[in-house]
């Protein structure tokens, strides 16, 4: 059973949002803020910690490293509490004045949100550990669908996701095509949809990670585990996906063809997209084609370590003939779960009900501006 850390929040009154109340929601109260600890300080853990720490109800209590590294000095840079799985460890991060907090369990007692980001399958082995200290936790999408039997996109079952002790945000690329497939199936109903997923080789900075000089089919069998973890979110839509993984780091790059149930036109597809809050078209006029300028156009856009949180959709790439939609769209690995995890700690926690009030909340925090 997960502990009931927020049964004083209901004492401490509502809060007006855009419009919308929201129980227990202060602002301005430290005791009343989600209190997160991440698990694994890595490519997405340092990306959640800092999405959090700008978030006005949350706060981050500590982060863990398992041995000293760069990002451990970026712990200290920001501030955040440094803890490690094993305390016996604690001297080679003393040696290079790095304070160490605690131990793992000890963030956890404090926490009242643990977002596991720690490599695929690293995760499963920590879930005995929030079973027996009652924690609520989030695993990510290298850890298998049946770890936590739910799987979560923001916009499409967030509210399934309230007041859950164990919750997956999905990965990536199954982020990426949750959003654009749940706005279509939303706007127009889709029948079915085939996509190819053009992947990276690696995160810029995994240096010891290929491939160098080839396209590999990834798997060589059809369909790719993109298909079916799409499933996992919105088990109506047939899917099919192929994937192959290219030597580049900066993104993905999906090819979507989706088969509409009613009418539709470019204009009106197009306009569904201006309208969503994690889609962002990437205009004509801006001359874009390829995932490397689009990367230097985030970067100049000042966004923090050049990160495209929401879809990248081409709008010269988006096409409807009859009643079949095609397009082509960047998807950030390293970003756009991010904010996702942001909404799913306040899903978990009860705090917020709505999940467009969530999305506008982490959005607004981050500085979401339009791409175009
Ligand atoms: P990463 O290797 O960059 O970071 C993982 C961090 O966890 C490292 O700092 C590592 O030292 C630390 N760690 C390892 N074992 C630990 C333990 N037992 N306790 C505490 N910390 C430990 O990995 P990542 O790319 O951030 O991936 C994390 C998760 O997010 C994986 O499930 C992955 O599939 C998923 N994911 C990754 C990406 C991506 O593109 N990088 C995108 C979406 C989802």
């Amino acid at each position: 059973m997960a502990r009931k850390r927020h049964t004083y929040l209901m004492k401490v009154g509502t809060h007006k949002y855009n419009d919308q109340l929201l129980l227990c929601y202060s602002p301005v109260t430290d005791r009343c803020m989600i209190k997160v600890a991440i698990n694994g300080y890595g490519t997405i853990g340092k990306r959640v910690a800092d999405a959090v720490a700008a978030q006005k109800d949350m706060k981050v209590i500590g982060v863990s490293k398992t041995r000293p590294s760069a990002e451990a000095f970026v712990a200290k840079s920001r501030n955040f509490p440094l803890y490690i799985a094993d305390i016996s460890k604690k001297s080679p991060f003393e040696a290079l004045k790095l304070p160490i907090s605690g131990s793992v369990e000890e963030m956890i007692k404090q926490a009242d949100v643990v977002v596991d980001a720690t490599p695929g399958g690293v995760g499963e082995k920590n879930k005995p550990l929030y079973e027996k200290m009652g924690v609520k936790a989030l695993f990510q999408g290298g850890e298998e669908h049946e770890l936590t039997g739910f799987s979560f996109c923001s916009d499409c079952n967030y509210r399934e996701a309230i007041d859950r002790q164990f919750v997956r945000v999905v990965s990536c690329n199954t982020t990426g095509l949750c959003r654009v497939i749940k706005s279509m199936d939303t706007a127009y109903g889709v029948k079915r949809v085939r996509a190819v997923m053009v992947r990276r080789g690696s995160d810029p900075g995994e240096v010891k990670r290929g491939p160098i000089d080839a396209v590999v089919l990834d798997p060589i069998t059809i369909p790719s585990h993109h298909g079916p973890d799409v499933q996992t979110v919105l088990p109506h839509i047939p899917i099919v996906t192929m994937a192959m993984v290219v030597p580049t780091t900066f993104m993905h790059m999906h090819a979507v063809q989706m088969e509409l149930a009613r009418p539709a036109t470019r204009e009106g597809v197009l306009e569904v997209f201006r309208r969503h809050p994690r889609i962002g078209l990437i205009g004509k006029g801006t001359g874009i084609g390829s995932t490397a300028e689009l990367k230097e156009y985030v970067m100049d856009l000042g966004r923090p370590r050049s990160d495209l949180w929401e879809n990248g959709i081409f709008e010269g790439s988006v096409t409807v003939i009859d009643n079949d939609l095609y397009l082509f769209q960047a998807i950030h690995q390293e970003a756009d779960v991010v904010v996702e995890n942001v909404d799913a700690i306040r899903a978990v926690s009860g705090v917020v009900k709505e999940p467009d009030v969530s999305i506008r909340m982490t959005n607004e925090a981050l500085g979401f501006k339009p791409l175009r």
